[in-house]
């Protein structure tokens, strides 16, 4: 029986590469099914523009979630740059070109930017005490990741303050209304509740994203990975292997079956056995294998815009590119701005503005470069376009990404002195390095349903009072068990849904 294995992990993302690691030293022999070619799912890093000697972290690109205590339970040497400025958002008011730059800590001149754009110190202030507030959140429901689920009332009782209702029970655009007056700060805010979530302010979705954003390692930190996303992937490949997890590229699973208590999962040419069974691959990719119904959820609703610059564009207001880039830079992402974009997206329009947020990788990292790319200059930028669900590609995907592509740079040029085309490195051919994902790409390319990019809706990090207890990941056959980011507490680069499903698996072997 070569093909029998303790354990078989349908897909290869970064959760996939975690659980079997665990599940390996634990003394447990691992299968790992992935249908590409190569592992990492949507944490990969690529030579994007095969010209130049430049690694993008092509899908997902910051690290929040992953908790400190995975990195250190399989002794990765994976790191992680934090960043000292949070986020800038160029403005125009009355004709005059502003930005507001918020640093970590609201230190330099983040107050007189406040001043400015917002006209007084009262949104600097109601800043502080809202994060200050949500920090108490964050304080409790991250150290609870790693172990069973956690029930409402008791995180509730732990908390123990009105955030608990401001970012649990009342919708996120409630509460944003009430607690800021700038359309601008609000909108600022909403973001961390938008990002590939395709809600409207006022629908707890958002909320649940907006918690997810807040939480990681209870800072919430969104930091830059040391080498890109795929320095993650290599690392964990490579102690995977030494403790002799076995992958299985080019092999898309089709078939499951289980018999007296055994797994057979099939890919077209061979069959595998285990008495356990991982999902990585969404749940509803799972469903259609299994021929169960798939989990409603929301499209996917976001573009990734991936660039390679040979300069850094200058800004009209003024502010130095380096700190403007250094952190989330955000443009048309005013309240009102989402809330027009949602309401044109959901009646099938592409929005007239597309609220967008980049981050520049190398003013962190230039690893990622090679020699000779960093002695010219040359930046990367990553562009994340939000509310642009997978609806509005399906009559002409290359059709609508070359609209939207279109719209999102006219956008950007309003607050640059230098169009972007002019920063953006040439392939021999003439043609610009960018390169534009739609939802139907990443559900083509890395199986993410519909594109949406947390597999499935988020779920509140907690189990109802009157639910089973779990670790999240469990489904309603026997030893098969999520892996991936449609687990409870899923979503992200996390790890969290492989640490949790090799705890249920060991959990089952011992009982
Ligand atoms: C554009 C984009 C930007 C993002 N940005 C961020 C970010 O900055 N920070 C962050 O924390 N998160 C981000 N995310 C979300 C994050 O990347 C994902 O939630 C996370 O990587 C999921 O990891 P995973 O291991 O659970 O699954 P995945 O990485 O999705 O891997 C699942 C694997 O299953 C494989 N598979 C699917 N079907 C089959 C089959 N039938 N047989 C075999 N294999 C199969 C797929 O090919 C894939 O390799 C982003 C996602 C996207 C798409």
């Amino acid at each position: 029986m070569p093909n029998n294995f303790d354990v078989v992990i349908i897909g290869g993302g970064h959760n996939a590469l975690i659980a079997s690691c665990y599940l390996a030293k634990a003394g447990l022999s691992v299968a790992i099914l992935e249908k590409n070619g190569s592992l990492g799912g949507a944490t990969v890093s690529q030579k994007v523009f095969p010209e130049y000697e430049a690694r993008l972290s092509r899908y997902s690109y910051l690290v929040s979630l992953l908790p400190d205590k995975i990195v250190a339970d399989l002794g990765l040497k994976f790191e992680t740059i934090d960043r000292s400025v949070s986020s800038f958002t160029p403005e125009n008011i009355g004709n005059q070109d502003l930005g507001l730059l918020i640093t970590k800590g609201l230190v330099g001149q983040t107050k007189s930017d406040f001043k400015e754009i917002t006209s007084g110190d009262s949104e600097i202030e109601a800043w502080k005490s809202f994060y200050a507030d949500v920090q108490k959140l964050a304080d409790v429901i991250a150290p609870t990741m790693l172990g069973k689920l956690p029930t409402r009332s008791e995180l509730k009782a732990k908390v123990s303050h009105k955030i608990w209702d401001e970012i649990i029970e009342v919708p996120l655009g409630k509460v944003l209304e009430a607690r800021f007056e700038s359309d601008l700060v609000r909108g600022i805010v909403l973001t961390d509740g938008l990002i590939g979530t395709f809600s409207d302010a006022k629908d707890l979705v958002a909320n649940i994203c907006f918690i997810y954003h807040l939480i990681g390692n209870g800072t919430g930190a969104w930091n830059v990975p040391k080498g890109g996303m795929g320095a993650l992937v290599s690392e964990l490949i490579e102690l995977a292997e030494s403790l002799g997890v076995k992958f299985v590229v080019d092999s898309e699973v089709t078939e499951i079956s289980k018999s007296e208590g055994v797994f057979t999962t099939k890919n077209r040419q061979q069959s595998f056995t285990s008495k356990y069974l991982l999902a990585n691959l969404a749940p509803g990719k799972l469903a259609n294998i299994l021929g169960t119904k798939p989990p409603a959820t929301l499209d996917g609703s976001q573009v990734k815009v991936n660039m390679l610059l040979t300069k850094l564009p200058r800004l009209k207001c003024g502010t130095d590119p380096k700190l403007a880039f250094a952190g989330t830079f955000h443009f048309d992402e005013r309240y009102s701005d989402f809330q027009r974009a949602f309401d044109e997206a959901a009646s099938g329009k592409i929005p007239t503005k597309v609220p967008a947020e980049m981050y520049c990788h190398t003013l962190s990292d230039l690893s990622i470069l090679g020699a000779d790319l960093v002695e010219r200059g040359f930046h990367t930028l990553t562009l994340f376009g939000i509310h642009t669900p997978a609806a509005l590609f399906e009559k002409d995907n290359k059709a609508s990404k070359a609209i939207i592509l279109e719209r999102l740079l006219a956008q950007l040029n309003e607050y640059l002195v230098d169009p972007i085309e002019s920063c953006l490195a040439k392939n021999s051919d003439g043609s610009l390095c960018i390169e534009i994902k739609s939802p139907l790409d990443l559900d083509e390319e890395i199986g993410l349903p519909r594109g949406n990019i947390f597999h499935k809706d988020l779920s509140m990090p907690f189990r109802e009072d009157n639910e089973k207890p779990g670790w999240g990941v469990e489904t309603d056959i026997p030893n098969l068990f999520l892996c991936g980011a449609g687990a409870i507490r899923g979503g992200g680069v996390s790890g969290i849904p492989g640490h949790n499903a090799a705890a249920a698996v060991l959990e089952a072997q011992s009982s």
